[in-house]
């Protein structure tokens, strides 16, 4: 039986070059989005055509009964989960002086939060059938910090935290709990990025390039398909940072 696999945010950026990527493997996915729908239906479209199973599904899962139905609409579709990745996030350039409480809540719930949600309503079908594999997208920035995006950061090395802490708890059920940590990734998220930024950052980057969605989709099916790895984080990022 094909694996189940859930991406959310899996209607743009990265968490689209995941879908693009395991759709092509014959894997079943629910890919989740939350306000990007015409993309979302756009994605489906494209791989019902080519005979693969690629189900979309609206929550936002930095709320608990959004996620709850997420799950339970992939168990009545695929009968099991067998991969979760934790992909969804947004981010928000501020000083620390100027961020509101709002702003904290908001940002660690949809980065943070939201990856617990996820997990905690997922992993019981995981031991279930003592079998799994969580992959959760943090950042670089959750390792080494990154100014004017201190949520941001704190959010994401809570991610890897949780990530860590998972993986020695389920590791005897099966389940394997890994993060992606990406550097600069070509998508929408940094948009506002200006070109002279970018071309800097390639300038400091050793692969003198930076990544795209398909570099961290990559890593996503190694992940999936490997047996030994659990409790890593991963930082895929051109050696832009090397730790
Ligand atoms: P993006 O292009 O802005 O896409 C973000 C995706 O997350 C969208 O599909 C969006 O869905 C979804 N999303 C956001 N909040 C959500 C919520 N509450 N519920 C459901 N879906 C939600 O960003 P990206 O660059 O692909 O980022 C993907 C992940 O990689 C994020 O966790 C980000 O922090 C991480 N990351 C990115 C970079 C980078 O350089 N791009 C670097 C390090 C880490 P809708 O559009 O449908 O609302």
């Amino acid at each position: 039986m094909e694996k189940t696999i859930i991406v959310t945010g899996g209607s743009k950026g990265i968490g689209e070059g995941i879908v693009n990527l395991l759709a092509k493997e014959n894997y079943n996915i629910v890919l989740n989005y939350n306000k990007s729908e015409e993309a979302a239906k756009r994605i489906q479209k494209e791989f019902t055509e080519l005979g693969k199973n690629v189900e979309i599904f609206q929550a936002d899962v930095s709320k608990r009964e959004e996620v709850k139905k997420l799950v339970e609409f992939t168990i009545q579709k695929f009968e099991k989960i067998d991969v979760l990745v934790n992909n969804a996030g947004i981010t928000q350039n501020k000083l620390f002086t100027e961020v509101t409480e709002e702003d904290w809540r908001y940002i660690i719930d949809n980065n943070l939060t939201s990856v617990f949600y996820m997990s905690q309503e997922v992993v019981p079908y995981m031991i279930q059938r003592q079998s799994g594999c969580i992959i959760n997208i943090s950042s670089i920035w959750g390792i080494v910090g990154s100014s004017c995006e201190s949520i941001y950061s704190v959010s994401k090395a809570g991610v890897d935290g949780l990530t860590k802490a998972l993986a020695k708890e389920l590791g005897p059920s099966h389940i394997r709990v890994n993060s992606i940590a990406p550097g600069f990734i070509d998508t929408q998220m940094n948009q506002n990025i200006s070109e002279e930024v970018v071309n800097e950052i390639k300038r400091e980057t050793p692969l003198e390039k930076i990544g795209k969605p398909e570099d961290i989709a990559k890593c996503v099916k190694w992940l999936i398909e490997d047996e030994f790895t659990t409790g890593q984080v991963i930082s895929i990022n051109g050696g832009w940072v090397i730790i």
